[in-house]
């Protein structure tokens, strides 16, 4: 069947978040428009957004994709910046609005506008030219369905979660989700960041249509459960199209200076390696560093760990984090007793590349939701060791509902111990039960390649999406 194929002069805007969470899912559905024979234009707002060394900067990308334009809406005039990084976030992403319309003024034959869930206020950008505005959501269906049912269960009690301890919510189309495994900042009803989550959510109901960065088989009930309007009663729910997994998986990146992990990943046997890597932000304490390293040597697997230095004040997830110091950091004698089996990397690695190399058998993972798709879609066995915003209730999904992982155990006292480490690693590496978690790996990267067959159900839904489109042109 012929795609719907619009002009070359058809445009659309992307209104991104800041942060390789919610930036990289957005340039890959940039290129999913530029497929289409579309006009691209990503709006970067000016935010004080997270920096980590060695993690891609607008430069870099635009420089690697420069048939999207890439916008830099100019820094708004704040009065009041909101202290909390979160929420001055928000603020700066709501004040660049009106310099969002006068971006879309400016292009010709806009189309559309897409935004963010971060973003969801723009939806006023959209309406003041009359344009359909639809979300991206850059997080798992799970985590839409979850945030949208939690509305609903504030409407009905007056406990805040953080008084539940680990009882079980049962929300629609989810396995049962420990209260304390809800994000932190929605733990609490009367929380300022909660009430502005809901509205972003509320607002979000607004829109032309949900596109979801994941595939119907990975979380059927979820999407079903959104679909049927399950979650949330207030407004009827938007048309939800699943377009994932929408991810790069490195083949396409250019290779002007490969990594040196990857060289090493090169001479090591298929399968063998243990890829420890904890998201943009995730960093752990001097102390954590050093179980993680002593539970590694002990399981004799071979390993590649990407180490950043600890956080002065831990809850501070934008402090700019200088190059570790691996020899003080880590055991004495660890890294010249490990140099054969093991490799450290600071600051950051190529993932997507290491996942999807031959040698790479398992992944430790902070469960950020492209660190999710990533590892799911290059078929490795997932150990969840979620840290911040809905990672612990990803990690519900990926071990309750995907069951394509297992729990690092202790996530959420104050230190996983060395045992436990080794434990895990051993369990999804030795045993029974990680092969059978490599066999459903198998059958999830499977699953993951049909839904982008250009017949695949996440290519029809995209198409059927942007048949709609086009006709309400
Ligand atoms: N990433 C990477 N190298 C690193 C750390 C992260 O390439 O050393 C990439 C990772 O592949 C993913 C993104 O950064 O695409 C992180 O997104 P995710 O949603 O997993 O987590 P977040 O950083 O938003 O917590």
């Amino acid at each position: 069947m012929e795609e719907p194929k619009p002009s070359r002069s058809v445009a659309v805007v992307l209104y991104t978040a800041m942060g390789a969470g919610h930036l990289l899912p957005m340039v890959e559905l940039a290129k999913l428009f530029l497929r289409r024979g579309f006009v691209v234009t990503i709006a970067v707002p000016t935010t004080p957004g997270p920096a980590t060394t060695g993690s891609p900067t607008i430069a870099g990308i635009a420089a690697s994709n420069p048939s999207i334009t890439f916008h830099h809406l100019p820094p708004p005039v704040c009065a009041d910046p909101d202290p909390h990084p979160l929420m001055r976030m928000l603020q700066m992403l709501r004040l660049s609005v009106p310099s969002l319309v006068s971006l879309l003024r400016s292009i010709p034959s806009v189309a559309a506008l897409f935004l963010d869930i971060f973003c969801a206020e723009a939806i006023d950008a959209a309406a003041a030219l009359r344009l359909p505005a639809y979300i991206y959501f850059t997080s798992a269906a799970g985590a839409m369905a979850a945030s949208l049912s939690l509305t609903r269960h504030y409407s009905t009690t007056t406990t805040s979660l953080r008084d539940m301890g680990k009882a079980p919510l049962r929300f629609p189309g989810l396995p049962p989700i420990p209260a304390s495994d809800m994000p932190s900042t929605v733990q609490d009803r009367e929380d300022r960041i909660y009430r502005t989550r809901a509205r972003l959510n509320a607002r979000a109901m607004e829109a032309s249509g949900l596109l979801l960065n994941t595939y119907e088989w990975l979380e059927a009930r979820a999407v079903g459960a959104l679909r049927e309007g399950a979650c949330f009663t207030d407004y009827p729910m938007p048309p939800v199209y699943c377009v994932g997994p929408l991810v790069a998986n490195g083949e396409e990146e250019e290779e002007t200076e490969r990594h040196a992990c990857l060289a090493w990943l090169d001479v090591q046997p298929a399968r063998s390696v243990v890829f420890l890597c904890f998201g943009s932000l995730g960093s752990f304490s001097a102390a954590q560093l050093k179980e993680i390293a002593c539970g590694l040597e002990s399981s004799g697997h071979r390993f590649l760990w990407v180490v950043r230095n600890p956080r002065q004040d831990p809850t501070n997830l934008l402090e700019r984090l200088p190059e570790p110091d691996l020899a003080a950091l880590l055991p004495e004698g660890f890294l010249e007793r490990t140099s054969e089996i093991g490799m450290v990397v600071k600051s950051w690695a190529p993932q997507a590349k290491v996942l999807n190399h031959a040698a790479t058998g398992a992944f430790v993972t902070h469960c950020g939701w492209n660190s999710t798709l990533e590892g799911v879609t290059a078929g490795v066995p997932l150990l969840c060791w979620p840290l911040y915003a809905e990672q612990r209730l990803n990690k519900v999904l990926i071990v309750e509902e995907m069951k394509v992982g297992v729990v690092v155990d202790g996530y959420d006292e104050e230190i996983v111990s060395a045992e436990e480490v080794e434990a895990k690693v051993r369990l999804v590496m030795e045993s029974n039960e990680g092969e059978k978690l490599r066999e459903r790996l198998a059958v999830a990267r499977a699953k993951a390649v049909e839904a982008l067959a250009e017949e695949g159900p996440s290519r029809v839904a995209y198409d059927e999406f942007l048949d709609r489109l086009v006709r309400s042109d």
